[in-house]
């Protein structure tokens, strides 16, 4: 239901202008493929993702010999979870580790949603009755550190952190020994999301990474990338940057709630084979959702 309701600017938009499209066709043509072309495109499913849709639905609507284009909405949607789930493995969920310490870092660029995620995340693992603690490892941005207090506070659980401009890598060290002699079950890590500099990013995640795997062999378990959903191709091309600037394990894509154009799950997940791991569906604790590919896209025509 959530999901539903999160996805309901982009079904307004998406699902809108494709019952119209059926509506106003009598057969299914190269016109009628033409502009779905246009729709897909517009719901920022991406070129290439499109492309190949076309070309897997005329194929079916061939092989089923489909006339009516009422007909062909149903295998729109067969065809978009197939190339969702097609596209590479789709582990579900998060990898993590049974009785052990589980790290998961955080990265993406400033105002994405990521410390709003990790707060979210916090709260979910807690509700299952894990142990979870929180790394400060942004000393970059002002204001940041406080940012993640404020979450630790709401949700309950604490921050381990140091003063403004200190070395993130000490701080992670701090925050896997206090996880290891707390016991924890979930460390979630936030990091400093500039950009601007590619190199220092690199070499400040690359170090980041040493000390933690260095304490706990195997950790990071998972690197999440923070996307804002609302920001289009845009979100694919810092998705292209971060990948250069370290292993991206899957995608946090935030205010889908936001967005018309959710279509941008799919251009991710086909064309950059990163698999979209939850998604961000408001701005409340528990507006985050695992991300299941028949959800999203029957909702988006439900
Ligand atoms: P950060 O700079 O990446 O840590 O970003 P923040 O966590 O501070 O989030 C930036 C803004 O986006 C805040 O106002 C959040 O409330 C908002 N936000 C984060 N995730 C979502 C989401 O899934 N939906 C909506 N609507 N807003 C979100």
């Amino acid at each position: 239901e959530k999901f539903k309701e999160g996805l309901t600017k982009t079904r307004d938009n998406f699902s809108g202008k494709v019952n119209d499209l059926v509506a106003r066709y009598r057969k299914v043509d190269e016109e009628f493929f033409e502009e779905l072309e246009e729709i897909l495109i517009g719901a920022d499913v991406g070129f290439d993702t499109v492309m190949e849709l076309i070309e897997e639905l005329k194929l079916e609507v061939k092989r089923k010999n489909i006339q009516d284009p009422r007909e062909v909405q149903a295998v729109i949607s067969e065809k978009l979870v197939e190339i969702y789930e097609n596209a590479g493995e789709v582990p579900n969920g998060l990898n993590i580790q049974k009785d052990e310490l589980t790290v998961i870092l955080f990265v993406g660029v400033n105002g994405v949603g990521k410390t709003t995620t990790i707060g979210k995340l916090a709260h979910k693992f807690k509700t299952e009755g894990k142990t979870v603690l929180l790394a400060a490892g942004d000393t970059f941005r002002a204001g940041a550190i406080d940012q993640l207090e404020v979450w630790g506070e709401r949700v309950g659980v604490d921050v381990i952190k140091q003063g403004e401009g200190s070395d993130p890598a000490a701080v992670m060290y701090d925050a896997v020994r206090a996880a290891k002699s707390r016991g924890a079950d979930i460390l979630l890590c936030d990091t400093a999301g500039r950009l601007q500099n590619k190199v220092n990013l690199m070499k400040e995640l690359e170090k980041v990474k040493r000390v933690i795997e260095r304490e706990i062999p195997g950790a990071p378990h998972e690197v999440l990338l923070v996307l804002d959903a609302t920001t289009g191709q845009n979100a694919l091309i810092q998705t292209k940057t971060f990948k250069e600037v370290t292993d991206v394990s899957g995608i946090v894509l935030t205010k889908l709630d936001g967005t018309a154009k959710g279509g941008i799950v799919l251009a991710i997940r086909n064309e950059l084979k990163i698999p979209v791991k939850f998604v961000g569906l408001g701005e409340k604790m528990d507006d985050l959702q695992e991300f299941d590919s028949e959800k999203y896209v029957y909702g988006l025509f439900a």
